[in-house]
């Protein structure tokens, strides 16, 4: 057995009574947490003691939607003309750079990705994947580069038709398998959908049918631009919500990725079958799309969640994007604030509920020891009812000095203590270099 214990700081729980500690302490056994409060001193006699110096103490932040594989586009700039709608973002970068990333591409832009989202706090990640040229053990890939970090994961691969039909169902099935039989919860699995406008229907039963067996829910892009909308009735004449229902899609473990075209009667669906809605909205204002009604689907009580969408890895400026651009959407400065914080603090905690066994998100006992130090000492009074501000507006921009996850001390001084950064970040460059020469 390991154990550590953090002393000395501003214990900030996220427990239901929102407990805040002034010198407070974080005692750990292994990847659970066992006592949190003023320990005395000489309690427990722990492996390692960290003093966190007054900074802030919190759990470990999570990401309800993310593309590893989308690291290496950082700095790359397409061939040809720039893209003018998102179906032409999709086709001119995104399916290019997929489509030409390699076993070796899909390790090291995870590894380098998951290394930078620990150093940002960032301790549970969900994962969306796609690597058609090496689609079969891809996750195995990934989840090795997870392991090598220390982070945990929830990962899928992205079935389409746009290459080749039925393209991923295997990797799914394959993984989800996989996960079932583990002995361990640091790795789950949903099965991916990349969106109804590339599945056709004999791909949809395939899909359907193996996760209904396998009581796997799905992670799946859902009307992010409006060419979803309209492929989808043109084809099948039905509305997104309702095509997905047809095959027994929505679920409490099914994440529906965007939803910004979405009617109320599909925002109803969602709730009425306690699916998820995860928004993203640095990556819909990147890409030039519109506004997801999150305020309206909160009203409904739909579980919505934060992601990056491949963005970046940073949690707390990822919800400070949602409640600006909420605010700037429907011109009113009192909206979204505190609705934004609690969709990173405590939705994205339900949504992994949902998905593994384990729960963390909370700074109590029994939790997964998911425990980041922030260096951020406040200049201003923080008590438990304005920890939003202090989280929205500077812990937004304080690095990170210390990450825990599953009890592992990962991320020391704002830097990772068992993967070498810098030989990871060459091979990198000489990666994302190779790759983009193949992308024309
Ligand atoms: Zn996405």
């Amino acid at each position: 057995m390991s154990s550590l214990l953090i002393k000395n700081g501003f214990v900030v729980t996220l427990n239901d009574a929102n407990d805040m500690l002034e010198n407070g302490s974080v005692y750990i056994e292994d990847d659970k947490i066992v006592e949190v409060g003023l320990i005395p001193e000489d309690k427990y006699q722990p492996d390692r003691v960290i003093d966190a110096g007054g900074n802030i103490v919190m759990p470990g932040l999570i990401n309800a939607h993310h593309h590893l594989y989308s690291t290496f586009a950082r700095g790359f700039v397409p061939p040809g003309e720039p893209a003018r709608n998102f179906k032409e973002i999709l086709e001119r970068l995104w399916w290019k750079l997929d489509l030409a990333l390699d076993a070796e591409d899909v390790y090291y832009s995870a590894l380098i990705a998951v290394m930078y989202a620990a150093r940002a706090g960032c301790t549970t990640i969900i994962d969306h994947h796609a690597s058609p040229s090496c689609s079969d053990g891809s996750l195995d890939i990934i989840e090795k580069a997870f392991r090598e970090v220390g982070l945990s994961g929830c990962l899928c691969y992205e079935v389409s038709d746009r290459n080749e039909k039925g393209e991923g169902i295997a990797e799914n099935e394959r993984y989800i398998k996989k996960c079932k039989d583990a002995e361990d919860d640091q790795m789950a699995a949903l099965f991916g959908l990349h969106a109804l406008m590339t599945l056709s229907t004999p791909t949809l039963e395939k899909c359907a049918d193996i996760a209904h067996q396998l009581g796997t829910g799905f992670h799946v892009h859902v009307a992010e631009g409006e060419i979803d909308v309209q492929l989808t009735f043109e084809r099948y004449q039905r509305r997104i919500m309702d095509r997905f229902l047809d095959f027994g899609i929505p679920s409490p473990q099914t994440i529906f990725v965007h939803g910004i075209h979405f009617e109320a009667r599909e925002m109803d669906l969602l709730k009425t079958t306690d699916s998820i809605l995860v928004n993203n909205p640095e990556s819909n204002m990147n890409n030039g799309l519109s506004v997801t009604p999150i305020l309206e689907m909160l009203s409904r009580g739909v579980l919505v969640g934060l992601g990056t969408d491949g963005m970046s890895s940073h949690m707390i400026s990822q919800a400070r994007a949602m409640y600006l651009l909420q605010r700037t959407y429907r011109r009113d400065p009192r909206v979204a604030f505190g609705e934004a914080a609690e969709i990173l603090l405590q939705n994205n905690r339900a949504i992994c509920e949902r998905i593994f066994k384990e729960p963390r998100g909370v700074l109590a006992p029994g939790h997964l020891a998911d425990v980041i130090i922030p260096e951020y000492v406040p200049f201003t009074p923080l008590h438990a009812n304005n920890f939003y501000g202090h989280m929205l507006y500077g812990l937004s921009f304080s690095r990170v000095s210390t990450t825990v996850a599953r009890g592992n001390v990962i991320v020391e001084n704002g830097h990772m203590t068992g993967v070498d950064e810098e030989e990871v970040r060459a091979k990198c460059v000489e990666r994302a270099k190779a790759l983009w020469s193949r992308i024309h």
